[in-house]
């Protein structure tokens, strides 16, 4: 066999094998989400502001935004950056209605999404 072709079919193969293999990962990750995801799912709404019913208060909307990218991933403790920012109206479950700021950030070197809540308490024009 001409050694250019064998060399050039030992790549195509090596190439093949590597989609196959990420494609197995891929198909663990989809099928079986792990305990470990979660319980970092649960960690990250246990967090100040992970969830509507821990809101941080803040004075003024416009400090929410700097607050988050402020704040490193709490995962892995780099840098986030602000993807989503809007209010959103939630149950507080006694019937009334929380208007409260939502925002999704997301971690650069890790991936990693998550949202954190705040209340505007400042004094409000509206
Ligand atoms: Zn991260």
């Amino acid at each position: 066999m001409d050694p250019v072709l064998a060399l050039l079919a030992f790549a195509v193969l090596a190439v093949l094998a590597r989609l196959v293999a990420l494609g197995v990962a891929r198909h663990r990750q989809l099928r079986a989400p792990s305990l470990a995801a979660a319980a970092d799912q649960r960690a990250l709404r246990a967090r100040e502001g992970g969830a509507p019913d821990s809101a941080i208060a803040v004075d003024s909307a416009a400090v929410i935004e700097p607050r988050v990218v402020r704040t490193p991933c709490p995962r892995c403790g780099g840098h986030v950056h602000v993807v989503e920012h809007g209010a959103a109206l939630v149950d507080d479950h006694r019937g009334t209605p929380r208007r409260l700021r939502r925002v999704l950030a997301r971690c650069s070197p890790c991936g990693r999404s998550f949202e954190t809540w705040f209340e505007v308490r400042g004094t409000q024009l509206d």
